[in-house]
């Protein structure tokens, strides 16, 4: 069997080296000319996702590890210390996609670049995928790995992403030295804002802001938005408005998610990832679900379980994933949210799955996956 997968970032990669470990044939098409990096957003990459990527033979060097969490108010008082347990770790989105990329090739599997997804084609046992510069690749599954934005879901089911209600600051400083610990990322509930940072072992700073706004209208100088978030920042006693002033590039993005979340499949085509279930990022979950999404569906193909076995496995994990980060978003930001409603029909539909993250062992790559 072969599996064409559109998208080479994060879940795409993953796939790949998930199902050729469970010994299918596998081709990746990125629509990036060189490496897909973006423009330089960092994650979090949880317990569950560090461990997914283990089971499928990748122990990421890149970036830092996180072993420590801290809440501070916005008077600047200790609201909690927790360790975080496991194997977290700050990484950029960047450095993550290469280190993937490079494991890709590394396992003499076939990544091209530059092409972009425009179409398929199903016929019979075959799907061919079209590429904008003419391009075709075709197999026996195509994969659609494509991000929020998703072109294979634009012709499965074309469901709006949905604005959550924050716009999302970020950037990466060499001069600020705020107070932290090796190891910790620092929360800070500020009055206006969430702030998150972390210190890498080098002395930069990695940190981000989430304020409640409407969405971004493009019109907004880089400037201005720079002045609006320290506006929001300066009246707490905390170090976030001297780490967003010592920062040369601020870069801004709006929280989007999939609510109603859309069909997966049709056919022999499959979405995953962020493509199938992005959630807003207030959980810090994207890139973790989309490691455990190569683990489980490398292994309903191998145990025979199948597209319909992978969606019922699936589903409600990364659901419940979207209503929690919805619902945390929409507690600091319930003036902007969009759609509520249909966060709370989903928030119902899985009321009953498990917080655990992996209560049935369904990331363990020798266990055999429930029928
Ligand atoms: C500000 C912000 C902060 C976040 N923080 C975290 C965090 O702390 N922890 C965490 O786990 N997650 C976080 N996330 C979410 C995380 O980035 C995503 O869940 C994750 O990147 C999803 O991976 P993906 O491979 O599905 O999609 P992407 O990473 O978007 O990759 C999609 C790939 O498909 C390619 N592509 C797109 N269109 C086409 C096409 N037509 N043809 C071919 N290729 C195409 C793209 O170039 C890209 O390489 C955050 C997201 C944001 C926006």
């Amino acid at each position: 069997m072969h599996v064409v997968i559109v998208g080479g970032g994060i879940a795409g990669t993953a796939a790949a080296l998930a199902l050729d470990k469970a010994g299918f044939s596998v081709s990746v098409h990125e629509a990036h000319a060189d490496s897909g990096a973006d423009i330089g957003a960092f994650l979090t990459l949880a317990d569950n996702g560090m461990r997914a990527l283990r089971e499928i033979g990748v122990v990421p060097q890149a970036g830092f590890p996180l072993t420590a969490l801290r809440l501070t108010g916005s008077s600047g008082e200790e609201l909690a210390v927790s360790a975080l347990g496991g194997a977290y770790r700050c990484v950029r989105r960047a450095e993550l996609c290469e280190l993937l990329q490079a494991e890709v090739r590394s396992r003499g599997l076939r990544i091209e670049h530059g092409a972009r997804f425009v179409s398929a084609e199903q016929d019979g046992d075959r799907v061919v995928a079209r590429f904008a510069d003419g391009r075709e690749a075709a197999g026996d599954l195509l994969i659609g790995a494509d991000g929020l934005n998703s072109a294979v879901r634009a012709l499965l089911d074309p469901v709006p992403k949905r604005y959550a209600g924050q716009q999302v600051f970020y950037g990466y400083s060499d001069r600020a030295e705020p107070p932290h610990e090796p190891e910790h990322i620092e929360m800070v509930r500020g009055s206006g804002s969430s702030f998150g940072y972390a210190v890498s072992p080098e002395g930069r700073t990695y940190w981000f802001a989430r304020l409640a706004a409407p969405p971004l209208d493009g019109a907004e100088t880089a400037a201005a938005m720079r002045t609006r978030l320290l506006a929001a920042l300066r009246p707490d006693a905390t170090p976030t408005a001297d780490i967003v002033a010592a920062t040369d590039d601020v870069l801004v993005t709006n929280a989007h998610d999939l609510v109603p979340t859309p069909r997966w499949r049709s056919g022999r085509v499959l979405l995953i990832g962020d493509a199938a279930h992005a959630a807003s990022p207030a959980t810090g979950q994207g890139a973790s679900m989309a490691f455990e999404d190569a683990v489980v569906l490398a292994k309903s193909l191998r145990d025979n379980l199948g597209l319909d076995g992978y969606e019922r496995l699936r589903r409600p994990r990364v659901e419940r994933n979207i209503v929690r980060s919805a619902q945390l978003t929409a507690a600091l930001a319930p003036d902007h949210v969009e759609r509520g409603d249909e966060v709370e029909r989903l928030r119902l539909r899985h009321g009953d799955v498990p917080a655990e993250d992996d209560p049935l062992g369904l990331l363990d790559w020798d266990a055999e996956l429930p029928s």
